[in-house]
């Protein structure tokens, strides 16, 4: 990918930003409980603009809880969540329609529409949410569809696809919206084996080359190592140790850390 594509230019810096504090995303005293189970406790972290930062831990942890915090599928108990500087919670509806704008996701079962074809899948929420008209909207999905690797597959309906392209397509429909977080949950978990490598490569490039802030949840621990600005290690709802990667996977300080990297490394 070139430094000139369609997702460099929507994606550079300051665009759009409000750079109060510095940070993008900001998670304080964040604390989320399904009944009585306590998932999240007290949890507080920050992302930097452009910024990739990986959460590891064991199933459970809380990991993916983050993410759809992030994404409003679901919401805190206590605390508080700002993303650019604006609070995303607790915020009224319209703020946090606004502040969600400026969050993709990408799941790991793709949740593409079944009954839209892949161009589509693509345009809806640009044309839908922002507004955008549906020749403009059509143009950068092309150009995504590109960017992917699947500039021959705009009729093809999701189901007629192989997993990794479908997680391509949903890949391309979370930058159609022209996010400044790229949040990625377990992308590759539900692919077959062959088809990974392609999906974490296509992420890698994007990581490499533009300047998207990701926070990804993922058990592929070369791809956390490869695009990691940062690691943050959970454990029973709390980051129990973060740093580089190289610090993390090389030489982490806590015996929880050791242990969950010995048995999924
Ligand atoms: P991870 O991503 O680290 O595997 P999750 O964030 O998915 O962890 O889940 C953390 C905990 O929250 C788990 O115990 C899970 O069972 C629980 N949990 C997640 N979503 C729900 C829900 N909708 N209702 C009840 N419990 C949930």
């Amino acid at each position: 990918m070139s430094a000139d594509t369609p997702l460099t230019k929507d994606t550079e810096p300051g665009a759009g930003a409000n750079t109060a504090g510095g940070e993008l995303i900001r998670l304080a005293g964040v604390t989320k409980r399904f009944g009585t189970n306590t998932v999240l406790d007290d949890l507080n972290f920050t992302v930097d603009p452009g910024k990739h930062v990986t959460l590891i831990g064991p199933s459970g942890s809380g990991k993916t809880t983050i993410l759809r915090l992030l994404m409003t599928l679901t919401q805190p108990d206590e605390g508080t969540i700002a993303v650019d500087g604006e609070q995303l919670f607790p915020a009224p509806e319209k703020q946090i329609r606004e502040v969600r704008k400026k969050i993709g996701m990408v799941f790991q079962q793709f949740n593409l529409f079944p009954n839209m074809n892949v161009l589509r899948n693509i345009t809806e929420a640009p044309v839908q949410v922002l507004g955008m008209s549906k020749d403009e909207a059509e143009a950068r999905a092309r150009e995504l569809l590109e960017l992917v690797g699947l500039a021959d597959k705009c009729d093809a309906r999701p189901t007629r696809l192989s997993g990794g392209q479908q997680q391509r397509v949903a890949i391309a429909r979370a930058l159609a919206m022209r996010p400044r977080v790229l949040l990625l949950d377990e992308v590759t978990s539900a692919l077959d084996p062959e088809l990974v490598a392609g999906v974490l490569d296509l992420l890698r490039d994007i990581a490499r080359s533009t300047d998207i802030t990701m926070l990804c949840v993922t058990h592929e621990m070369g791809f956390a190592r490869d695009i990691s600005d940062q690691v943050l290690m959970f454990d029973g709802g709390r980051v129990i140790e973060s740093g580089s990667p190289e610090k993390i996977f090389s030489d982490p300080e806590q015996d929880r850390t050791r242990e969950f990297l010995g048995a999924v490394l």
